[in-house]
């Protein structure tokens, strides 16, 4: 059976971030695509202010023309490389698989992993 012998194992986001730079929003399903996903909700139940402040930055995005994706996201902290309310993450960054095609992609695009 042929192997990647090569790529690095990625066992954590330590210090990554990395699949969190490119996303602008917390990419909830409900949000702009008016399709359902319960953390939206729990989040309206919640952390009403956090919905406020994701649809006030989308709007002004919109306004002023600045980019709608391939930005940081809004609850990215570069300081610590860390989402900023992690346990209202998305289900997509839930989803998001350590190690897998897509995050050593993302990390090799931006200079985490050298391949
Ligand atoms: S790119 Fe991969 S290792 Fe980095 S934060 Fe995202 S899932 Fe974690
Ligand atoms: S919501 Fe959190 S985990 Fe998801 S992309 Fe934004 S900063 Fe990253």
């Amino acid at each position: 059976m042929s192997r990647t012998p090569d790529l690095p194992v990625i066992e954590s986001c330590e210090g990554c971030g990395a699949c969190c730079l490119v996303i602008t929003h917390p990419p909830f399903y409900s949000v702009f695509q008016g399709l359902g996903e319960e953390g939206w909700e729990r989040l309206k139940r919640e952390r009403r202010d956090l919905v406020l402040e994701i649809v006030a930055d989308h709007r002004a995005r919109r306004l002023t023309g600045e980019p709608l994706s391939g930005t940081p996201c809004l609850w990215y902290d570069p300081e610590s490389r860390r989402c900023r309310h992690y346990d209202y993450r998305p289900l997509a960054c839930r989803e998001f698989e350590v190690g897998d095609e897509e995050c050593r992609d993302v990390r090799r695009r931006n200079g985490i992993d050298p391949h």
